[in-house]
């Protein structure tokens, strides 16, 4: 049988200046679908209105287009997709998978104290999981996701191996809101689905939420995709890298006359290896990124290797 085509995309939310984390995550998304005739998808995730801004995206789809970094049919902005979004809520609503909670904040930092003073989890447990609907109050209430209590998720990713989390542990998060909006649990798993998205490559920020999006997608009868998280950037003392450390944003590498191609160069190898080999071509890198390569622990940025490179 002939192999699915591959499916990659960068999903990031406009929220500021493209960071060089963002770049080098689109970078192996597009190695990886490029290099496999597959697809590279860009979805702009602005559901949140208040921190999502036009100049943000602006500076997203600009630093693509000055990495080279070519994605298939248009820029998918999130926001308009919320109606499929609640859809999909209701959808598992009617089928058992989801369910109504009409708890207040109050109620929910109540049971929160109450379990604190008890020494118990502080994990929300809600009232209204199994309750009837002929006791549901005529009052806002919030879709929540009916997570399994026993047992084990295990995530087998591509990058740190099979990752095992308890179920106990797992809460029944919020999908969508009160005021009918979804939540970035929700959106990001039905957009995946919708774009046909096969391997998520991402941040490893984000493993313990495939966890609990894999919920959705077994709630829903869907496919999981591929994952692959990979370690974050770290600066060259170990932390966080930030502005102190020095730029971290695209732009300010194109403005300060860095050619691209060096900067591909530099961020393919920050955190994937392969032998020994320094500089490559683009060709060489498609034909040889792979997830394999792509290391465990966590690569610092060198700001002089990358200048090197770049001189
Ligand atoms: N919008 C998310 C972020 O910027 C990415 C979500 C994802 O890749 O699944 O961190």
């Amino acid at each position: 049988a002939e192999a699915k085509q591959v499916v990659t995309r960068i999903a990031p939310s406009p929220t500021g200046f493209m960071h060089i984390g963002t770049a080098r995550t689109a970078l192996f998304n597009w190695l990886y679908a490029r290099g496999r005739g597959g697809k590279f998808l860009l979805r702009i995730e602005d559901t949140d209105r208040e921190r999502s801004t036009p100049e943000a995206t602006d500076a997203i789809l600009a630093g693509m287009r000055w990495l080279g970094l070519d994605w298939d049919g248009d820029a998918v902005s999130q926001f308009e997709r919320v109606e499929r979004h609640a859809e999909v809520a209701h959808t598992l609503l009617e089928n058992g998978g989801a369910y109504k909670c009409f708890s207040t904040q109050e109620e929910i930092a109540a049971f929160r104290d109450a379990a604190r003073a008890e020494g118990k989890s502080t994990l929300f447990r809600s009232p209204w999981r199994d309750a009837d609907s002929a006791t549901f109050p005529d009052a806002p209430y919030v879709v929540r996701i009916k997570a399994p209590r026993e047992g084990e998720t295990v995530i087998d990713d591509q990058v740190q191996g099979k990752v095992t989390f308890k179920n106990a542990e797992l809460d029944d998060m919020i999908m969508l809101r009160s005021d009918g909006t979804p939540t970035y649990m929700l959106a990001v798993v039905v957009d995946d689905v919708d774009m046909g998205v096969t391997h998520v490559i991402r941040g490893d920020d984000h493993l313990a939420n495939a966890a609990r999006q894999s919920l959705i997608y077994a709630a829903m009868g869907w496919e999981l995709p591929v994952y692959a998280h990979i370690p974050l950037i770290l600066g060259p003392d170990g932390k966080k890298l930030s502005k102190r450390h020095g730029a971290t944003g695209v732009e300010e590498y194109q403005k300060m006359g860095y050619p691209a191609a060096g900067m591909r160069n530099y961020l393919a190898r920050l955190g994937w290896s392969h032998g020994d080999d320094e500089f490559f071509t683009d060709a060489q890198a498609l034909e040889w990124f792979d997830l394999d390569g792509i290391n465990k622990s966590a690569a610092r940025f060198d700001f002089k290797k990358l200048e090197n490179l770049c001189g």
